[in-house]
């Protein structure tokens, strides 16, 4: 893609969100007025660390959605997980006769939590299914598996969100609401960076390839997220560099990324992502001082600070259980929910630019 349509499509995603073919959807009917029988009904594909640590707890506590399927391609944990949330059989399914879903009336949503090269397979099988679609982040391995996935999704008249759980909660709230309001005056210079060591050695999915590993893919998109979150802009150019110091753990992927972005107007961001150590931080520095969170991206824990010493904080709450009640009322008001495929294609955009500018020794790249 040239510059110019890299560029023209990152600004044109936005309204093209607003018309992504929702008024197809499909309404889903709930004769019965049972609290209950309001919700929609969610299967989680890939019962991995995220989906059994946080989504299946925050299913617990979601009004507008409730835990009626499972896929996994572990018989144990079909028999473990189904027991445990009293799914019955006729709900769980296989990676192999996952698309027979389609004549199951129970479920509206899938959640894709699965490696990350296996995204778009199962967004594409889900939504010719009939069933919506939840990705997690990142949306795939790159701008053309989004696009396709996007694709699939309007024809098939079914909504497609990106678990982007931290557009719903309101620390990372209050940083978008500053960079409209600009208290501080404009936004200059951004600085994000997180990251966890990881295990060594390790037979991770994200340490791998053809998994869609590296910490760019894993952690980088918390980063770029706050970067665009926190000054409310589109880059128009990246630059990256890429570390990896045991390529014997680190399989054709990058341990740590630097990435840095430029915006209009001249705000700069410089971002970290890493495998190699743990770190969490987000500090916006803006005319008239310096505010941000830190940690910035934990399920809790959050905390922000402002200039002059001042703090903010906000009541524990279950990002994962708002994550999913909001983008099920949205498929429920048949309105497109504020974290769509299109929000996913925008990250994927700056990470094929970042690893362009990789591939070529670190040069800036246009959007
Ligand atoms: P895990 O490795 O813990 O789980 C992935 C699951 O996918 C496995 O348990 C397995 O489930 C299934 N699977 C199918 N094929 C494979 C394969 N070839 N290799 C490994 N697993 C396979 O990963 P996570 O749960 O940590 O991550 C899953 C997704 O969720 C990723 O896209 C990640 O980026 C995202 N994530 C998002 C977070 C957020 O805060 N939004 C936090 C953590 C992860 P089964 O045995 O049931 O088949």
């Amino acid at each position: 893609m040239s510059n110019l349509n890299r560029r023209t499509f990152i600004s044109q995603v936005s309204a093209a969100a607003v018309v992504t073919g929702l008024s197809s959807f499909p309404f889903i009917s709930r004769a019965n007025s049972s609290k209950d029988d309001k919700k929609l009904g969610i299967a989680l594909i890939g019962l991995g660390s995220y989906a059994v640590g946080q989504l299946m707890p925050a299913l617990e506590k979601t009004e507008h959605v409730k835990l009626v399927g499972l896929v996994t391609g572990t018989p144990d944990k079909a028999k473990r997980y189904g027991a445990k949330y009293n799914i019955p059989e006729k709900n769980i399914y296989n990676y192999q006769n996952f698309d027979t879903i389609a004549s199951n009336p129970d479920i509206d949503v899938v959640y894709i939590v699965l490696p990350n090269s296996m995204h778009k397979e199962f967004t594409l099988r889900a939504a010719k299914a009939g069933k919506h679609v939840i990705c997690e982040k990142p949306m795939a391995m790159n701008a053309g598996e989004c696009r396709d996935m996007i694709d699939g999704c309007k024809k098939a008249g079914v909504s497609l969100s990106i678990g982007y759980r931290l557009h719903y909660e309101p620390y990372t709230q209050r940083i978008m609401q500053m960079a409209k309001e600009q208290p501080y005056g404009k936004v200059l210079y951004v600085h994000a960076a997180d990251g966890f060591r990881m295990m060594r050695p390790t037979d991770q999915w994200r340490a791998k390839s053809p998994l869609g590993g590296g910490a760019l893919m894993d952690m980088g998109v918390y980063a770029l997220q706050a970067a665009r979150l926190s000054t409310g802009l589109e880059p128009v150019s990246v630059s990256g560099q890429m570390f990896n110091s045991d390529p014997t753990v680190f399989e054709g992927v990058d341990e740590s990324t630097s990435f840095q972005l430029e915006f209009p107007g001249n705000a700069v961001a410089n971002c970290f992502a890493s495998f190699g150590g743990n770190v969490n931080f987000l500090n916006i520095n803006a005319e008239k001082g310096e505010y941000g969170l830190r940690p910035f991206m934990n399920y809790n824990g959050l905390h922000g600070f402002l200039p002059r010493g001042e703090t903010f904080d906000f009541p524990v709450m279950n990002q994962q259980a708002a994550q999913m009640d909001g983008m099920c009322l949205s498929i429920m008001e048949k309105k497109p929910s504020i974290t769509t495929g299109e929000e996913g294609l925008r990250d994927m955009i700056i990470i094929d630019a970042i690893r362009e500018s990789v591939s070529k020794g670190g040069k800036k790249i246009m959007l």
